[in-house]
């Protein structure tokens, strides 16, 4: 896996821990165990600052579907897209983006990782 798809697959991470921090319910529950206030300012910065050292174009094929997806970036079984379940041909598209070769799923567009 390369370098910015590594980074990218943890700001992703990030963004579903401030998602569920930031859910009404859930931080109820955890400001009850303890959970501290300052959490989701901490987890803030340490997405802006990966933000930061990620390649532009691909932040942004990433904030975009992000606002339909969950989860953007997604693994790859065998030959299978695990955001959509459907099979990809022998080869994903490639698409550039100034440097960086990501994979795209054919058929949802998520960015695909292997395992
Ligand atoms: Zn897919």
């Amino acid at each position: 896996m390369n370098e910015q798809l590594q980074m990218l697959v943890a700001l992703q991470d990030l963004d579903l821990m401030i998602r569920e921090a930031k859910d009404p319910e859930r931080a109820n529950r955890e400001e009850e165990l303890g959970f501290p206030l300052d959490g989701v300012v901490k987890l803030e910065r340490t997405r802006e600052r990966l933000a930061k050292q990620l390649d532009e174009r691909l932040l942004q094929m990433y904030e975009r579907m992000s606002r339909r997806y969950a989860r953007v970036v997604v693994p790859v079984e065998g030959s299978v897209c695990l955001g959509c379940f459907m099979g990809l041909p022998t080869a994903a598209s490639h698409r550039r983006t100034s440097g960086t070769t990501v994979d795209n799923c054919e058929n949802c567009g998520r960015i695909l990782y292997r395992l």
